[in-house]
């Protein structure tokens, strides 16, 4: 009963029904997943003939001209890399992971009280985590803020982790929902694992202050939960890369054992590279490589080892002085663009004399805006303007450029007349 429950959940019909036949024939009985919402606008998006079709869905980063971008750093790196005989371990570019997030000279690397592994991207890590938490907490669930990434729902239901969520976005004022975070963090069971993200929330923009992460750090001390910090845009938010790991460098002055998931996606531009960290804060050095063991046992029955050249790339950026200093500048003059196009796009609507409020726009941070649009509005700008973003009305900053700002605000403005005047 339960493998046919478990079954139906990812769209297979009644097993039965197949088996019960005579002539059985496999996999009859499957059905289609169902549809990703990121995945769902990028597949309308090509589906669309316009050559004027604009496509905000995909969280990647293009430019000015909205072309993708290989930062220089990333060549330089390359050029670093290639025809070398260059060889690296894995842990050299998690040691330096490590150093990025919890800080250059932070007990954590100086005392080796981390379990580290390298990671297929920030989802690989994610995923790995998710194992560790069943492997060793059986019963344990996952708290996910409400809203997250949709894929964090698919990973640790994959893992066999049940999801419960928080309290997050609050949709009147399109901001934190700071008290009712807090509660639940509070109603909690004892010990409970809640995942966080630690900037540039996905897919709301919405971070907390500084103050309100100090507040929910000791929320957590009193109720001993376990931070899970889930870190795909470090740099992306500020621009600086340790303003951005202000949060989880609270939680570690506080005394948590911390989890942390990073990416090299994003903030390295490296997407198909699928370079990410996996850390996880033991008591103690022994402590700390039997957990190493175990992510190293659970990753070679998953994947086996992970690829060679992106891990050389994010190293190479890592460890030489001069090629990490142009990442940085790299990083700043991202989200100064990114920014820019924030500022402008509230302009234009806020110029067409739309009654709305657009602050939001400018309030939020990183890679998306949650524009507050509703689907049937999405749903137009899609038929009528050729603009693709997500069904929540997520959309994809680092699409917007100078040229297409005004066609944007326009579509917008038109779609959403209707609601203004109400
Ligand atoms: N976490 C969050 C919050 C994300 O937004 C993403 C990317 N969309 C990821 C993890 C995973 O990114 P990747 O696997 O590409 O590194």
């Amino acid at each position: 009963m339960a493998a046919t429950r478990t079954m139906m959940r990812y769209g297979g019909r009644r097993w039965f029904t197949s088996c019960s036949s005579r002539a059985l024939r496999w996999w009859d009985h499957v059905g289609p997943a169902s549809k990703d919402p990121i995945t769902g606008a990028i597949e309308a998006f090509l589906a669309d003939p316009s050559p004027a079709k604009i496509n905000l869905g995909v969280g990647a980063y293009r430019d000015d001209e909205g072309k993708p971008v290989v930062l220089q750093c990333v060549r330089e790196a390359e050029a670093k890399v290639a025809g070398s005989d260059y060889f690296c371990l894995g842990s050299k570019m998690v040691e330096e992971s490590v150093k990025l997030v919890y800080g250059e000279d932070s007990f954590v690397f100086r005392e080796q009280r981390f379990a580290g592994i390298q990671a297929l991207s920030g989802t690989g890590a994610c995923r790995l985590f998710a194992e560790l938490q069943r492997r060793f907490y059986p019963d344990s669930e996952i708290y996910l803020p409400d809203l997250t990434w949709s894929n964090h729902h698919n990973i640790w239901r994959d893992a066999g982790v049940s999801r419960r969520t928080f309290r997050y976005y609050d949709p009147e004022t399109k901001g934190l929902n700071f008290s009712a975070l807090l509660d639940d963090i509070k109603n909690a069971p004892s010990g409970s694992f809640f995942l966080l993200h630690p900037c540039a929330h996905n897919p709301t923009g919405v971070d907390p202050t500084e103050e309100q992460w100090r507040e929910i750090s000791s929320m957590f001390k009193v109720k001993r939960h376990f931070p899970f910090f889930d870190m795909a845009y470090q740099g992306f938010a500020s621009g600086c890369l340790v303003k951005d790991a202000l949060s989880v460098r609270i939680f570690l002055e506080d005394g948590h054992l911390i989890g942390c998931a990073q990416s090299f996606a994003k903030n390295m531009g490296l997407y198909g590279h699928r370079v990410g960290c996996l850390s996880v804060l033991a008591n103690n050095t022994v402590q700390a490589s039997m957990m190493r063991s175990q992510l190293q046992q659970i990753a070679r029955s998953m994947y086996g080892s992970p690829p060679m050249h992106g891990l050389l790339l994010v190293s190479t950026i890592l460890t030489n002085l001069e090629i990490k200093a142009l990442w940085e500048r790299e990083l700043k003059v991202m989200t100064k663009r990114v920014q820019t196009m924030r500022t402008a796009l509230r302009e234009e609507l806020e110029k067409l004399g739309s009654s709305l409020n657009w602050q939001h726009v400018t309030n939020q941070v990183g890679m998306f805006c949650f524009s507050g649009l509703a689907p049937n509005e999405v749903e137009r700008l899609r038929k009528e303007f050729h603009i693709y973003m997500t069904i929540d009305g997520r959309l994809s900053m680092a699409g917007v450029t100078p040229s297409n700002t005004t066609y944007i605000a326009n579509a917008i403005h038109q779609v959403t007349r209707e609601r203004a005047r109400m």
